[in-house]
């Protein structure tokens, strides 16, 4: 539960790194940041966190989001926001296949369509037989269709235009955030 993930805001609310629960108490030890709560998006030090948790521990102790030690049940958080410190290590956003067919929200790239994962794949805008390269840049989402009709060609040789350029998506746009975002985040990331 240490490892779990909680959303960092900066100053003004806005997402910018993802970190774990362990990392966040650590900042928030060293008042690097407040614990917003869940619910009422309360802003909390260590103490005032201890005192909320206290006065909800008779009805939640055995509640999910809590963590038991030897002496204290400290629930654990799911957002942090930064007070002046800026110096949070950003976790990078990772390439992979999920987090494209999060970026370009499961819609292929080509037509627009959004037929369902498991009529969609990814493709190489410039295809790798002609040097394009497996990155945010190069890779979008299509449907089975479009791509097997684009083929071996670049969008130009097509005619087939891309609906949005490709590349290195946000925190903000709410990629990355793994399968279940907390509804404590809903109000800071778009669903993808
Ligand atoms: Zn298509």
């Amino acid at each position: 539960m240490l490892d779990n993930s909680v959303l960092v805001l900066n100053k003004s609310w806005t997402p910018i790194a993802i970190t774990t629960v362990k990392r966040s108490f650590s900042l928030v030890f060293q008042d690097h940041a407040l614990i917003v709560h869940p619910h009422t998006y309360e802003m909390h030090n260590f103490e005032s966190w201890l005192l909320d948790n206290s006065r909800a521990v008779a009805e939640l102790a055995d509640h999910p989001g809590w963590l038991r030690t030897a002496s204290l049940l400290i629930r654990v958080p799911e957002v942090i926001v930064l007070g002046r410190y800026n110096g949070v290590p950003r976790r990078e956003l990772v390439f992979s296949r999920r987090n494209i067919y999060r970026r370009d929200t499961f819609e292929c790239q080509y037509c627009g369509c959004r037929p369902g994962l498991k009529h969609l794949s990814i493709d190489h805008v410039t295809p790798i037989s002609r040097g394009g390269l497996t990155s945010w840049e190069n890779c979008v989402v299509a449907c089975i269709r479009c791509n097997t009709r684009k083929g071996n060609r670049t969008p130009d040789e097509a005619s087939m235009p891309l609906r949005s350029r490709p590349g290195k998506p946000n925190w903000s746009d709410g990629v990355g955030y793994g399968e279940r975002v907390p509804e404590s985040w809903a109000r800071f990331v778009k669903a993808s």
